[in-house]
């Protein structure tokens, strides 16, 4: 007799749409449901609750809840706020309790944590990082998120990790003020969907791959993984989001930066010989996302 398959339920936040669904895993989503992110969260956690309720009724028993979401989030299990969305810039969003209406609605050990580290956690179990224990997931869109598994788990301390802000060191002539609210010129600030738009007028996937920004983009991308090499010694970088996405010969760029920027000081194959093997695309794609919520409920059986 084999154990049965727990059924989960996954909710990603994201900042245009809410994606909820309902499975074991990718090769069985029993129902999937997308919504507007929307200006009023009461709204959209209301619209989340009423259908985890029904798929309570249709597909239960559920096992677990999780949460995915844009943040920064507060992760503090101690904390008054725990649960919640914090210092968003997404109007509306800033302090919204999530983990609290949605566990009421649905309430089942619930996992919670960014959309990064769920897609993290998903590549791990399901995609282009299984078999590994410290790996890296970057999306390259509207902003810049990193998730980042050490030991097999999210990286936590008082909260996530937020590497899309780390400052870097700029490429020479480039004196563009960046477009991050909080830093200006930090990665997200000189390299995200939004700052390829500042720098030049016009989308990222409207751009030529032989466009001059991608030199800068490349330039502070390449930063950002040689602080990963040496900050966690991944064994796989995985990029994806609609920059990347539209943008494959970056790959090609980002692997010549990284090891211009390292000059040969790490001797590992993951930054030599198979560097395109360890920095590359994720293997889910679009799924990813989503998937990483039910990869965050399924993290919520087995508590570290
Ligand atoms: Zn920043």
């Amino acid at each position: 007799m084999t154990t049965p398959v727990p059924v989960l339920c996954g909710v990603e936040l994201g900042g245009s749409k809410c994606v909820c669904l309902v499975g074991t895993g990718p090769g069985n989503i029993l129902a999937q449901t997308s919504l507007p992110t929307g200006a009023d969260p009461a709204v959209t956690i209301e619209r989340i609750a009423v259908l985890l309720r029904e798929w309570r009724r249709a597909h239960g028993p559920i096992a677990a809840l999780g949460i995915s979401s844009f943040g920064p989030l507060d992760l503090g299990t101690r904390s008054a706020t725990y649960g919640f969305i914090t210092s968003t810039p997404k109007p509306g969003w800033r302090r919204t309790d999530v983990v609290g209406p949605l566990s009421r609605a649905c309430p089942v050990p619930v996992g919670f944590d960014t959309d990064v580290n769920g897609g993290a956690l998903a590549e791990g179990r399901w995609g282009a990082a299984r078999g590994c224990h410290s790996y890296a997931y970057i999306t390259v869109g509207t902003g810049i998120g990193v998730g980042l598994v050490a030991g097999g788990r999210p990286v936590r301390g008082f909260s996530h990790p937020e590497l899309g802000h780390i400052r870097i060191v700029r490429r020479a002539g480039d004196s563009w003020q960046g477009a991050c609210s909080f830093h200006g010129d930090c990665v997200e600030g000189l390299a995200s969907g939004v700052a390829i738009e500042g720098r030049t007028g016009r989308r990222a996937a409207d751009l030529q791959p032989d466009d001059p920004v991608w030199e800068l983009v490349a330039h502070a991308l390449g930063q950002l993984l040689h602080t990963l090499v040496l900050a966690t010694a991944p064994q796989r970088i995985l990029l994806g989001g609609g920059v990347m996405h539209g943008q494959p010969q970056l790959f090609g760029r980002l692997r010549r930066e990284l090891q211009q920027s390292l000059n040969h000081y790490i001797e590992a194959p993951e930054v030599g010989a198979q560097i395109a093997a360890c920095v590359r695309p994720p293997g889910l794609g679009d799924l990813a996302g989503p998937l990483g919520a039910l990869a965050v409920a399924a993290d919520a059986l087995t508590p570290a």
